[in-house]
């Protein structure tokens, strides 16, 4: 699955959400997140990211890896 980080926070530009061909980016209240179960991995929204804050799952950078719980708990809760 694809990650959105914490540069999404407060921006929510949905620039992804136009990309996505199957629909699977929500928005929460602070950011933009993708459903580890829906996203097929296509990779159509990370380059139009203008804050740059989505990852594949491998390649988050350090700093951003609790992301990938974090979308996922999202998901759990609502
Ligand atoms: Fe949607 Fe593709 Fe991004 Fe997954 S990688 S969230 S399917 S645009």
């Amino acid at each position: 699955t694809y990650v959105i980080g914490s540069p999404c926070i407060d921006v929510k530009d949905r620039a992804c959400v136009e990309e996505c061909p199957v629909d699977c980016i929500y928005e929460g209240q602070r950011s933009l997140y993708i459903h580890p179960d829906e996203c097929v991995d296509c990779g159509a929204c990370e380059p139009v990211c203008p804050v740059e804050a989505i990852f594949y799952e491998d390649d988050l950078p350090p700093d951003l890896e609790p992301y990938l719980q974090d979308n996922a708990d999202f998901f759990e809760e609502t």
